[in-house]
């Protein structure tokens, strides 16, 4: 990227506050909030911040940035966890946030679909779905800070994915602004469009490198109206997957989600979370969150009750129970969803985000488990997440002073154990630039180039959240060397 000067930034703040008003073009200590992640993991420093509130605003902007060759970085909750949605540290880019770009702007109860802006938070969509009596499945912990359009533009997992798929399987349509400005307006709310390259797709998953996202037709489904909660616990990981195939072939798509937690991680929420409590009586290896639901309104829970009896009887599990009220199930809920914080209360949290085929789970732990204690008595294995869909956050717990020395260390170890088992180093939070020279020797060469080049097609002067996912080049590489 070409520096720009101070000159040119001064004039695009002031114009930039001509079209969206001054009070709406942040810089100074008033960035600070955009300049920094959620876990405070990442920061970087911006020229200005920008928020628009409608998609009009944010096509000027883009256009107006493009004009001056100034780089812009999409940012919607800042909850991303891969450094993708904070500036760079060059001062040299400006953050747009869509925290203004926040209206419902449809709901159509015949067609089961909402249109959202990019800047309404997930919690308000699954909320407004919640009044016409339906359900947005995306949950995922950050619910109360991310917002749509980061979820669309990280195509963004969490605890349903299972039954519903990742937010991709939830789009129905979309509104783009393109890096030179123009809009795309790919809203039509349809399930079937066959006319061609579905274009959409193209910006889910993109992280902001090829457009901003402003708004979306989102899918809503059934509501489920008689839920039952189970936590299992299990002597084995090899027992947790074994849980998971035979309820599987008991309740079908009827779970919704099934988690893994550790002993570890179950000790570390119940001694650091306030209020929080195991649900059951001891300490077990390895315990399973299951969360079943249908839309009928009674008959689940005897089916699940005796699908738990035989699981006792087989000697499937070593004990368990179920929710039997809404706080006996956000505590178990509590517990999954707290583990980072829990255990951060501890030491440092190695973060990670990786997936292998759900049969490879125990051997991905157990070769984790193997080789963790090299690093030090006091390393912990923290493993938990969606096992169901094979995406575990294998996350380490180090003393706060060897955080920075270990981390690479532990992630090169972690990720060559992943690549043995042809997994993938990025399940559900995405590239970002944390992972991006990551995955330059993992996907094949072919894919890198085809990635490469339609970042260039799209945006040739390199100006849309440059250098994350892949390293921005100017020149469209050719498709055949
Ligand atoms: C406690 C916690 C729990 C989490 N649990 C999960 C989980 O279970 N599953 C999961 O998948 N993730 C999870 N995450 C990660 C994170 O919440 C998701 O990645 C989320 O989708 C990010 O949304 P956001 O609005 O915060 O995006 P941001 O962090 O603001 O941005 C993320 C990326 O999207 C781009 N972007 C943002 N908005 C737009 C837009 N409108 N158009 C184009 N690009 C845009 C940014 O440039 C950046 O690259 C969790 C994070 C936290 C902190």
């Amino acid at each position: 990227m070409t520096q720009v000067s101070d000159a040119d930034f001064a004039a695009f703040a002031k114009q930039a506050a001509d079209l969206i008003g001054s009070q709406h073009v942040l810089s100074g200590a008033d960035m600070a909030p955009f300049e920094i992640d959620f876990w405070k993991q990442y920061s970087g420093k911006a020229a200005l911040v920008v928020k628009p509130a409608t998609t009009a605003e944010v096509a000027n902007l883009v256009s107006l940035a493009a004009r001056f060759g100034i780089a812009i970085v999409p940012q919607g909750g800042n909850t991303g966890l891969v450094n993708g949605g904070i500036p760079d540290g060059s001062g040299q880019e400006v953050v747009l946030s869509l925290q203004r770009l926040n209206r419902i702007r449809a709901i159509d109860e015949a067609g089961d679909y909402i249109t959202v802006e990019a800047g309404v938070i997930l919690a308000d969509v699954q909320k407004a779905a919640e009044e016409m009596d339906r359900l947005f499945p995306l949950v995922l912990g950050a619910e109360g800070s991310c917002r749509i359009g980061g979820n669309i533009a990280t195509n963004a997992g969490g605890v349903n994915v299972l039954r519903y798929g990742m937010t991709r399987d939830l789009v129905l349509g979309l509104e783009v602004v393109l890096p030179d400005g123009q809009m795309l307006d790919l809203l039509k709310p349809l399930r079937k469009d066959n006319t061609g390259y579905d274009l959409k797709q193209l910006f889910i998953g993109s992280e902001g490198t090829l457009g901003i996202v402003t708004a979306a037709t989102l899918r809503l489904v059934a509501p489920a109206r008689e839920r039952v909660t189970l936590w299992l616990a299990v002597d084995r990981t090899e027992d947790a997957v074994s849980l998971f195939r035979h309820l599987r072939g008991v309740f079908g798509d009827l779970i919704s989600s099934f988690e893994l937690v550790s002993s570890y991680g179950v000790e570390a929420a119940c001694n650091h979370l306030p209020g929080v409590r195991r649900p059951v009586d001891k300490p077990y290896p390895w315990h399973v969150l299951i969360e079943i639901a249908w839309t009928f309104t009674e008959g689940l829970r005897e089916r699940a009750e005796a699908a738990i009896a035989t699981l006792f009887e087989e000697g499937r599990v070593l004990d368990g129970t179920i929710a039997e009220n809404e706080t006996q199930r956000q505590m178990m809920w509590r517990i999954r969803e707290g583990q980072s914080e829990a255990t951060s209360k501890i030491g440092y949290v190695v973060r990670s985000d990786v997936t292998v085929a759900i049969a490879d789970i125990p051997a991905l732990v157990a070769r984790c488990e193997a080789w963790t204690p090299d690093y030090g008595a006091d390393v912990a294995l923290l493993p938990f997440g969606h096992i169901g869909d094979g995406n575990l956050h294998m996350n380490f717990v180090v003393p706060r002073e060897k955080a920075k020395e270990l981390s690479p260390l532990l992630f090169e170890r972690l990720f060559a154990e992943v690549d043995a088992l042809n997994g993938s180093i990025s399940a559900e939070h995405g590239v970002g630039r944390a992972k991006r020279d990551a995955i330059l020797s993992r996907k094949p060469e072919t894919a890198m180039m085809i990635m490469r080049r339609l970042k260039a097609m799209m945006d040739p002067k390199a100006t849309m959240n440059p250098g994350v996912v892949v390293a921005s080049e100017p020149q469209a590489p050719p498709i055949i060397p």
